[in-house]
């Protein structure tokens, strides 16, 4: 399968934008594998569904590449780099470090992406995974199943967030799955009323995703 063999300018029908440039680009052309591709409309698709009415349409994505010279799953077409997503009435500015905003509610927005991203990608590198990340949310579908994998640092770095701000858990972002992390990743899971086996039962994790986005998107916590 050809990395490029797909080029293409909208997903899920939201058109594609590219803001690092001073350049205007009228038009920004993604390339990728076809696979990648569709996991890519899916994903546009939630952020419109997930959304509540105030947040209007999904107007466009911004991203900072798909299929570019960079190393591992970028040159082989299976990588995406999200820059911002706007609705009409909302923005999530990955590229602006929401991830570290003053308001909380920037903050569950955030979350809420990055949990609706993680239900079609393996790996997403957020702003709380490291520095080269702090500027871009990063979506690749390396890693095999979609199920949560406590010894992923993407993983559990992500958790340890939405902990924060969903339910007041205090944690260190540091990665380590420890009982702290553990215990607040169980209360999350009870409000929201999925069973605890999200890393062995990929459908269960998807729907704690599903449900995570739906409160984090409307600034309400668990
Ligand atoms: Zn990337």
């Amino acid at each position: 399968m050809a990395a490029t063999e797909r080029a293409y300018r909208t997903i899920g029908g939201v058109p594609l934008r590219y803001l690092r440039s001073d350049v205007r680009v009228r038009t920004y052309y993604a390339r990728s594998t076809a696979a990648f591709e569709d996991k890519l409309d899916a994903f546009a698709h939630d952020l419109g569904r997930a959304a509540p009415p105030s947040y209007g349409a999904v107007r466009y994505i911004a991203t900072a590449g798909a299929y570019v010279n960079k190393p591992k799953l970028h040159g082989l077409g299976r990588a995406f780099d999200l820059d911002l997503v706007r609705w009409q009435g909302r923005t999530c500015a990955p590229i602006r470090g929401h991830h570290g905003h003053a308001r909380r509610a920037v903050i569950r927005r955030y979350i809420g992406v990055d949990a609706l991203a993680r239900r079609r990608f393996k790996y997403v590198l957020d702003g709380w995974y490291n520095a080269a990340h702090r500027d871009h949310l990063h979506l690749d579908d390396g890693g095999g199943a979609l199920v949560f994998n406590a010894g992923y640092r993407s993983d559990t770095v992500f958790i340890q967030a939405a902990a924060n701000v969903m339910i007041n858990a205090r944690l260190a972002v540091d990665g380590v799955y420890g009982p702290k992390t553990r215990r607040a990743f169980a209360t999350m899971k009870d409000r929201v009323g999925i069973a605890h086996r999200v890393s062995s039962d990929a459908r269960l994790y998807r729907a704690f995703l599903w449900r995570l986005a739906l409160r984090a998107l409307r600034n309400k916590g668990l």
